[in-house]
Order: C-alpha cells, then structure tokens, then sequence
C-alpha cells in the first residue's frame, strides 16, 4: 500500500504599480519591450530598489496564513542563463524570506478539515518572455522585473482533492486581499506540483518529481493521477531506484502524460549567494501596523453570512465563492432588503441570465440595481412575477428599475377600493361557482383567485385579492 506525498510550490504576480526594483510599469499589453529601463534590462551600473508595495502585499498575505513575518528579510542571487533574463541571475529570497511558517485550513465537503502547513512565501523576481514565431524566438522584457511572491507549501497534501482544495483556498485569499489576479490562464497564479509516493506508514520522504506549469485545476488532477501511476508502477516492477530520479516534468495535456523536461538542479547549481546590490528589507514597527491590516477573508466571511443573516452553510459557501460575488451580495444588501430574497436574485434570477460572456463583473443589471429591485418587490410596488419582467428588460436596457416599472405599467394596485370592485364582479359573474365554494368546495378559491389577477392584468396585489375574497365569499 502507497501513500502519495505532494507539496505545492505558487507563484502569485502582484498587482502593484511598479515593478519590484525599478519604476516601470507592471500593465499588460503594452507594445514589447516598452516597460523597460537600465535597472530591468540589468545594464551595468544600475541599482535596484525595492518597491515598498511589494513588502506590504506580501505582509498581508503573510497575516492571512498566521504566519511569521521577519522584521529583517534579505535577497539573494539565484544564477541561471536563459535568453528572458538579461541580467542571468533572479533575485529572490532563499535563507531569509520575508514570509515563513504560515498555515491554511482545507474544508472536506463531510465537514471534516485539515491544515496544510506553509514553510515559506518569498518575494522574486520575474522574467521576460521568450516569443517562438516559426524559425525565430523574440524575447519581450515587460515582464523581467515584476513581483513575484512565491508560496511554498510543507509535502502535506495526500491526494489530489486535497490540493485543489489548498489552490482553491490560496487562490480566493489573494482575490480576497486584492494583492493579484491570480489568473491561471494568463500566468498571474502559476503552480508547480511536486509529488512523490512511499509505502503506508513510512515516515520518510522518497525521491520528488516537479511537475511544472499546469494551468488549469483539471489539469494538475490529471497530472497528479497520471505521475503517480507511473511511480508505483516503477515501484511495482522493481525499477523504482532506476527510473524514478528528482527531475523537473512537464504535463503533456494531448499525450496525457509526463515527460522528463530537466534533471532537478541542486542548491549548489544556482550558485546562489545573498544579493550586493540590495539592502536588507527591514519592516519598521509602523510598517508592521500598516501592512497587516487585512480584509475580512472567505472563511471568516462565510460564518459571518450564518449567523448575521441565518442562512445556510451551502449558501453561505456560494456566496463566498469569490470575492465579486461576495461584495456583490454585500452591496445589495445596502439596500436594505432581506438576505434570503438577495440570494435568490442574485444566484437564480440574474445569474441565470448571465448568458456567454457575460459574468457578475460585467453583469449589465448591478448590485445597486438589483438590490433596488428586490426593494421594490418588499415594498409591495410590483409582484414578484413583474420583477422578472423588469430583470429581462433592464439586462437588455439600460434604464433604472423605477422608470422601467412605469413604462411598463407594472405597478402593483393594492389599493382595496380598486381591487374589490374586480372581486365582485368576477363574484356576481360566476354565481353557480360562488355557490359551490360556499358549500365546501375549497378548491375552487383558486379560480377566484387567477379570475381577479387576470382581470386586473395581474396588477393586483396577490395578498390582498387573497384577503378581500376570503371575506366576501365567506
Ligand atoms: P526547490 O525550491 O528546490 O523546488 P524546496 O525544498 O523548496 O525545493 O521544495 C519544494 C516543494 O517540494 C515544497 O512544496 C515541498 O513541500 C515539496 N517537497 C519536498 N520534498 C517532497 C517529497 N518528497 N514529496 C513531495 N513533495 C516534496
Ligand atoms: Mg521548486
Ligand atoms: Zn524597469
């Protein structure tokens, strides 16, 4: 019996202003090789210094995990040829990193829950980008400087549940705290998974392979299944010492499979040594004050949304998915409306009219909006089923919920006057059904019921057709 052993390496881009040394900007999608200067571009002389932005952000995440933050942190050299990085060497912070000794807790779908620990969360450098076009390779230095915190995870997690859960975890705190985009797709929340297998019960660590770069959650499943196979196999046949070797693999997603990319350089290969140029990042006690004031974050969140507003777990959880969701449900709210009536307009009737590209960010109905809409049924303006009608047309529309209301004509009458006078005469025309219901068929209440809201043009206000009914028929 195995026992499958894996440990996560994340590497967060922060979105700050400046990149970590110099005053370029960090934006995307600028013309090649643009946000570039002497410090990024590692021409002789220029110094680096450290972007205060950086330290703050990483202190943040640091509080979120629990973890330790070092008043005094240094950097260091990691060296390296490879044509995205002019200077051939990466600044990082390998003895000392600003962030160590963190945790975070996985929630299992029974209930149960198990805290992963983190060693460390270092501050690094980016590289460039390398660009193959057919027989030419160009390389683009926007990137080469931006900051980079890397979060390394302790061998904690046993399965690949378990790491989704922690990458789902990590992922919505940075969202939460705002310090990255954390988009896999586009490279902001990069994720190198190291696995390796032993037998059940030993304690012992067993040789890793590093599986780079998978951009996609069902990928790093995929991945995760697919190395361990091939260890135990190995194991299996005997040629476990042979052919399993600490390597860095790739996860090819069209061949499903790995595929050795490098042998795994050792400490000693990256000739690291603590870096000249920098000084040593010292957090003064009022940084310390700044710097770890932090958001309300997902878990703390989603017990907050049970007890403040008595709903359940699985709402609470959907609610908390994201942090757009969660500051969307929070702003209509600030209408003034009752929770339960938010989470079923939010998650059922705008959500599933969020079609394509369409998403909670985008969503041409806001929080606002659709807070003032929930309002107006509360308030007894307009029925439930008219605010549907409101919905379709403001997501098609762009108009305030009041105006739409009037141009439609979908204003609630609950004046009685108005209403009784349907209610007899939908009476006086159907005697014989009048009679039937007096003498105890109770069904036929409904039929009333659906005559006076059809006279009405389903204007009526269905609790007060209701009452009114109820006294005239007896
Ligand atoms: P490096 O920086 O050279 O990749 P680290 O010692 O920082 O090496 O470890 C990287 C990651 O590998 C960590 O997340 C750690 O938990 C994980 N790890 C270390 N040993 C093992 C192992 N035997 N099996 C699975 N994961 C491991
Ligand atoms: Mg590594
Ligand atoms: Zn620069």
């Amino acid at each position: 019996m195995f026992e499958t052993v894996i440990g996560l390496e994340v590497h967060v881009q922060l979105n700050t202003k400046t990149k970590l040394f110099c005053s370029c900007a960090t934006s995307f999608n600028h013309k090649q090789n643009t946000n570039t200067c002497p410090t990024c571009l590692a021409l002789p002389g220029a110094l680096p210094v450290l972007n205060k932005e950086v330290l703050h952000k990483a202190i943040m995440l640091g509080t979120a995990i629990d973890a330790t933050i070092n008043r005094t942190s240094y950097f260091d050299r990691k060296s390296y040829f490879y044509p995205d990085s002019p200077s051939a060497y990466q600044i990082t912070q390998l003895y000392t990193p600003v962030v160590e000794h963190g945790k975070l807790r996985i929630d299992f779908e029974d209930g149960t829950h198990k805290t992963i620990r983190i060693n460390r969360a270092h501050i690094e450098a980016d590289a460039g980008k390398n660009i193959h076009e057919g027989d030419i390779s160009k390389v683009d230095l926007n990137r080469a400087g931006t900051p980079l915190l890397e979060i390394v995870s302790e061998p904690d997690m046993r399965n690949s549940e378990e790491v989704i859960l922690y990458l789902k975890k990590l992922h919505s705190i940075i969202r939460y705290l705002d310090i990255g985009d954390a988009n896999m797709q586009e490279g902001s929340f990069r994720v190198d998974v190291n696995v390796s297998i032993r037998p059940k019960g030993d304690e012992k660590l067993y040789t890793r392979v590093e599986i780079k770069n998978i951009n996609s959650f069902k990928f790093i499943q995929k991945a995760i299944e697919l190395e361990v196979a091939r260890q135990k196999e190995a194991w299996e046949d005997g040629v476990y010492e042979k052919e399993i070797c600490q390597e860095t693999r790739l996860f090819d997603q069209t061949k499903q499979e790995t595929r050795s990319m490098r042998g795994k350089e050792e400490a000693a290969d990256y000739r690291y040594f603590p870096e000249p140029d920098l000084l040593k990042a010292v957090v003064t006690d009022a940084m310390m004050v700044e710097f770890s004031v932090i958001p309300e974050l997902p878990d703390q969140k989603m017990a907050r949304f049970v007890s403040e507003y008595g709903m359940n777990e699985y709402s609470a959880s959907v609610l908390t998915s994201s942090v757009e969701m969660a500051h969307f449900f929070e702003a209509m709210m600030a209408e003034g409306i009752s929770a339960k009536n938010a989470l079923t307009w939010l998650t059922t009737e705008l959500q599933g009219r969020l079609k394509g590209e369409m998403n909670i960010t985008n969503s041409p109905v806001d929080a606002k909006k659709l807070g003032h809409l929930v309002k107006r049924i509360e308030d007894g303006t307009i029925s439930g089923k008219a605010a549907k009608e409101v919905l379709d047309y403001l997501m098609e529309n762009e108009s305030d919920v009041d105006s739409v209301i009037d141009t439609l004509g979908l204003k609630q009458v609950s004046d009685t006057g108005a209403i009784e006078a349907i209610c007899d005469a939908v009476i006086a025309a159907n005697p014989d059904k009048a009679e039937e219901y007096r003498s105890g068929k109770d069904k036929l209440f409904g039929f009333f019921v659906g005559q006076v809201m059809k006279e009405s043009k389903g204007s009526a206000n269905p609790q007060t057709v209701n009452e009114l009914l109820k006294a005239k028929l007896g």
